[in-house]
């Protein structure tokens, strides 16, 4: 999608060798005009699927899930990250180990909202190591739900995630795939 490639370019901010911070529009900011884009762009890559539901992570998923979502016309639901390890009642649980913290945090779904059957298409700002998506997809294989595919905006293809999880069957559909990024040279696409 060369309207976000452009401004990864002009506004992402390289920090080390694999961290792009895109404050500015996607994870503190939000610029909504190019959220509807990159919705536009989801529901034209998926447009071959019937979407039920789409599941995203708090919090930098919502509100890219949220615009995408008003082009399937359907609900969002965001799995919500839970410090406590006994988490009573009637969720489906799986533990994530965060890309930018280094922990490990359980993410939760209440049972009532992810149903067998359901078919549920996963939206995530990143994919690095393919933890957070890992995650999603356990709380939909438990539901006894069908995984559409997942879409994600920004892909750092030089890490492992979007290999393994295609290599799994999973398919998905990533707007923009970074080759690779350095403070000097900036951000190279691969496609
Ligand atoms: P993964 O679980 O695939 O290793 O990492 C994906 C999650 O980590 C995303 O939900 C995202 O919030 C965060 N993340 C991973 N890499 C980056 C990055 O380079 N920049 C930002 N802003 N977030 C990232």
């Amino acid at each position: 999608m060369e309207l976000l490639k452009e401004r990864i370019r002009k506004d992402g901010k390289i920090k080390g060798t694999d961290v792009l911070k895109v404050d500015s529009f996607l994870n503190h900011q939000m610029d909504v005009a190019l959220f509807a884009e990159i919705g536009k762009e989801f529901k034209r890559r998926f447009a071959d699927c019937q979407v039920d539901k789409i599941l995203t992570i708090e919090a930098s998923g919502i509100g890219i899930a949220c615009i995408a979502a008003q082009y399937f016309h359907c609900p969002v639901i965001f799995a919500k990250k839970n410090q406590t390890k006994n988490i009573a009642g009637e969720v489906y649980t799986s533990q994530v180990e965060s890309f930018t913290h280094g922990r490990i945090y359980n993410i939760i779904v209440a049972k009532e909202f992810l149903r067998p059957g359901d078919k549920v298409l996963l939206i995530d700002d990143f994919l690095a190591n393919g933890a957070a998506l890992e995650g999603l997809a356990k709380l939909v294989r438990d539901a006894g739900a069908e995984l559409v595919g997942a879409g994600i905006v920004i892909e750092k293809a030089f890490q492992p995630g979007g290999e393994r999880l295609r290599a799994e069957g999973l398919r998905i559909e990533s707007l923009a795939r970074v080759k690779s990024m350095s403070e000097e040279t900036g951000v190279e696409f691969a496609d």
